[in-house]
């Protein structure tokens, strides 16, 4: 098998048998983040994302929203758990004539958002590549009766997002987009999401993994899907980096979110969709209320 034919998931799935738990893994791959026991009261959470120049970004982008991005999205990693983060080793891959100043410059970008999210920046590696290659590796913490992972949905469930989805590349919003820790949080507090991820690959792959992790199935309403300006339907659901998160709630909970957000966050919280008992089957109903089955493939990497 080659990653071209198998693809990111289907070698990830292979990698699962390579692992090593020790007592201390609540949860290991598979889902945004793993947990680690901490104490009585919290989980640890452990993420880590790499970027590499010419497929996350290139050399013409401003390096501090490279950095901006590095930082971002793995806390977007932590907050879909429904966590803070708290401190993240950096690694570096540099070819050998990218002037220092460059370098600077992303590790700017990466301060101003660690200070923003209150994330300790602690220590790193560095080494010499052919390309640009940047990786935050990042811890959290979450309460445990706070923690939500990708299984959990129920049939009956609502499915929501915080937010406008598509065209996140071409409006340069991948590189300068805002983490969701303050909705994680508040969710996570006040209505106990059953389910939650990060969209980093658009919602028509994203959402597979909360359908495959909670053995349910969906449909999701185009009529109800936010898209950004100049977006398409299908674009809203492949393209990949909104880092909007995806979260599913009992039907009444989600009732009251969304009388609470037509007055507290407008447009912050927006149902899409709802969870059915048709395991693995992933629905649209288009404008005129036809169900169809979803054909579109998400951002993949091979
Ligand atoms: P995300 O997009 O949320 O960062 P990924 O799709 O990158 O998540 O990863 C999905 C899961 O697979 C995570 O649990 C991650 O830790 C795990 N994973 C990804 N790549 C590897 C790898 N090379 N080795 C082990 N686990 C991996
Ligand atoms: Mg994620």
């Amino acid at each position: 098998m080659t990653m071209s034919a198998g693809g990111e998931f289907a070698l990830i799935d292979q990698l699962k048998k390579f692992q090593t738990r020790g007592s201390s893994v609540v949860m290991g791959i598979g889902d945004d983040a793993a947990v680690l026991k901490l104490d009585q009261r919290r989980y640890q959470l452990l993420t880590t994302d790499m970027l590499i120049e010419e497929v996350h970004f290139t050399r013409l982008m401003s390096p501090k929203s490279v950095g901006h991005k590095a930082m971002a999205c793995s806390i977007s990693d932590i907050a879909s758990m429904g966590g803070v983060p708290t401190a993240a080793v950096i690694s570096i891959g540099i070819p050998a004539k990218l002037p220092f100043e460059y370098i600077e410059q992303v590790y700017a970008g990466m301060r101003v958002c660690a200070r923003l999210f209150g994330v300790s920046i602690v220590g790193g590696d560095t080494i010499r590549s052919d390309k640009f290659i940047v990786n935050v590796a990042l811890l959290g913490e979450v309460e445990k009766k706070y923690l939500i992972t990708r299984a959990g949905a129920r049939p009956g469930d609502s499915i929501l997002v915080t937010g406008c989805l598509g065209g996140s590349l071409a409006s340069g919003r991948h590189l300068t987009f805002t983490p969701r820790v303050k909705e994680a949080r508040f969710l996570v507090q006040h209505f106990k999401p059953t389910s939650m991820m990060d969209i980093s690959d658009g919602i028509a792959g994203d959402l597979r993994h909360i359908l495959k992790a909670s053995r349910v199935g969906a449909i999701i309403e185009e009529k109800k899907v936010p898209c950004h300006k100049k977006v398409t339907f299908n674009e809203a659901l492949t393209d990949g980096e909104d880092f909007e998160l995806l979260f599913t709630l009992p039907f009444t909970r989600a009732r009251k979110l969304l009388e609470y957000s037509k007055v507290h966050r407008p447009r912050r919280f927006i149902e899409i969709g709802t969870i059915t008992s048709s395991r693995g089957l992933m629905q649209i109903k288009d404008q005129k209320g036809f169900l169809k089955p979803v054909c579109l493939t998400a951002f993949t990497h091979f």
